[in-house]
């Protein structure tokens, strides 16, 4: 019995998107999706960090929109299905019809609106992630940006802007992902949500040094409040370059840091992501259609159907659950 399979963090091609319900050069489509077995994808409205003025966060907020709107759509005509609880992604899994999620990557598309955090729900949208690389004005970046004058810190971890705008989605039920924010950033929110954190595309500082990757600290704090890691096949993520200069990483190296990060904290609080059409590719796990090759990876390594399904989605969606309960 194959698992119900969610990836969390996968970017589409924009604004040119290609039709994905035919086979495409993207890294994911439908039909790529059906071969590999992956049952649900949360597609990213993905926001560049840009400058913060009032032009920049209008533009910035205008496309999250539309792109939210394009996700949604993508599910229309029956072949997939737009799902914004976990009850309905387990429901569509049960059919055998694709589920198709969305959330927001960079909280600059907010610029100083918290309104905009309740309409993304509104629109389908299950989580934000609060920065990308850049500071923004909710939080540090892990990656502060030079061409954008970012200092090293600016706000000390969150602004009150940021620390509010946690608060807001608590109460309208939008999970909280701090991929990309800075160790402080993502330390201060895991503490300050009244909810788990989720960190959606990351990997383990113990096996690989980058700024977007979580020290065993931050491993901790993810234990410590419940939340979850879901590591991610980003090649640079999971392991130095070469000689060469080029990193290459596979399936195993991927596996390694989900083994890291559980004898750290636990099977209970880890979980898997592609960052797929964003720079996320391993050999073995190239694109969609060959997501069956992890699940196969966990097997060789002894881990059970019933462990194999709380990495692929059982641990992501607890805490979705825990994030819609506490809403209100
Ligand atoms: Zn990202």
């Amino acid at each position: 019995m194959n698992p119900l399979v969610i990836d969390t963090h996968i970017d589409i091609r924009w604004p040119e998107t290609p039709d994905w319900l035919s086979e495409t050069a993207q890294c994911v489509d439908l039909p790529k999706m059906r071969r590999g077995g992956m049952s649900a994808a949360v597609f990213i409205a993905y926001v560049g960090q840009g400058v913060r003025d009032h032009a920049g966060h209008a533009a910035a907020s205008a496309r999250a929109d539309s792109m939210l709107r394009h996700i949604r759509a993508r599910a229309d005509g029956g072949a997939a299905r737009f799902c914004e609880t976990p009850d309905q992604v387990e429901a569509s899994f049960a059919a055998g019809i694709p589920a198709v999620l969305s959330a927001v990557e960079n909280g600059y598309a907010m610029g100083h609106d918290l309104g905009r955090i309740a309409a993304w729900r509104k629109l389908g949208a299950i989580y934000l992630t609060l920065t990308h690389d850049g500071h923004n004005a909710l939080a540090d970046s892990a990656r502060p940006r030079k061409n954008l004058h970012d200092a090293e810190s600016e706000h000390g971890g969150l602004s009150p802007l940021g620390r509010a705008a946690i608060a807001e989605m608590n109460r309208v039920g939008l999970m909280l992902d701090c991929s990309h924010v800075s160790k402080a950033g993502m330390m201060q929110a895991a503490e300050l949500s009244r909810v788990p954190i989720a960190v959606t595309h990351t990997a383990c500082a113990a096996l690989c040094t980058h700024p977007r990757n979580l020290d065993d600290e931050q491993l901790d704090m993810i234990r410590q409040v419940g939340g979850v890691a879901q590591i991610t096949a980003v090649a640079s993520f999971l392991k130095a370059p070469g000689a060469n200069g080029v990193t290459q990483a596979s399936v195993s190296d991927l596996v390694d840091h989900v083994e890291h990060a559980i004898r750290r904290i636990g099977l209970d609080h880890v979980g898997i992501s592609s960052d797929f059409d964003g720079g996320g590719s391993v050999i073995g796990w190239a694109n969609a259609a060959e997501t069956q090759n992890i699940t196969a990876e966990l097997t060789r390594r002894g881990y059970g159907a019933r462990e194999i399904g709380l990495l692929w989605s059982g641990n992501f969606l607890r805490v979705w659950r825990q994030v819609l309960r506490g809403a209100g």
